[in-house]
């Protein structure tokens, strides 16, 4: 399958001669002409790279950057007239993972795609589920947010495996129970509310974020709002 590459660049010439010139090297290209439809194109996940310009209207390609690197690891090289050191760095410590300065040699750009491609972790190849910064290696029992590892029993992780898979839609409590505990409760039983309270105090209190939400009179939801 072709890799699929998001272009940010509010510049339509310089985007229509980058599409086409990646397209002729076999990649997908989908284009985005500001910095706000941008981001909300990038979290999709739907990329195996983004190119992004720094100067973009509605949101700035500095903090289209910052906005998603709280959710992903999708490798960036930041597009840009200026050249000035102090952009480099910042553009760099935001986690961008290569950087090019306008106008540029498309055989340049078409290198550092190659090379910022085989650098991927090979994480994203196992299987992890995401949720903004929360992060789960289902193979390796690992979870964490904002890179921080969050130490978790077997049962929370159960549970916080099923709320992940079905990450923004509302779950039940009997069907938490009965997927993560996996028999038919009789009767009254708050086990579901005290693990979730827990998961709560392991991820939501103590990395200040707002994960696991409940839906009144109808169960628990794992999101993250940007
Ligand atoms: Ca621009």
């Amino acid at each position: 399958m072709a890799e699929k590459i998001l272009l940010i660049e509010d510049e339509e010439k310089l985007a229509r001669m980058v599409e086409l010139e990646l397209r002729y090297e076999g990649y997908e290209v989908e284009k985005a002409f500001d910095g706000r439809t941008g981001l909300e194109r990038a979290l999709s996940g739907e990329h195996g790279l983004i190119l992004l310009d720094i100067m973009l209207p509605a949101l700035s390609g500095m903090e289209v950057l910052r906005r998603l690197r709280r959710e992903s690891t999708v490798p960036v090289i930041m597009l840009t007239a200026r050249d000035t050191v102090v952009d480099k760095v910042s553009g760099l410590d935001s986690g961008a993972d290569d950087y090019i300065t306008k106008p540029f040699a498309i055989e340049e750009l078409l290198a550092r795609i190659r090379a910022a491609l085989r650098k991927r972790p090979a994480q994203q190849e196992a299987h992890t589920l995401t949720v903004g910064p929360l992060s789960m290696d289902v193979d390796r029992h690992e979870v964490t947010v904002n890179g921080e590892s969050v130490e978790l029993t077997r049962r929370e992780f159960d549970l916080l495996h099923y709320l992940m898979e079905n990450r923004e839609k509302v779950i039940s409590r009997e069907s938490l129970l009965d997927h993560v505990w996996g028999f038919d409760f009789v009767g009254e039983t708050n086990a579901v509310d005290v693990y979730i309270r827990f998961l709560r105090t392991k991820i939501d209190e103590a990395f200040h974020v707002k994960l696991i939400h409940t839906v009144r009179g109808v169960g628990y939801v794992v999101k993250y709002d940007v």
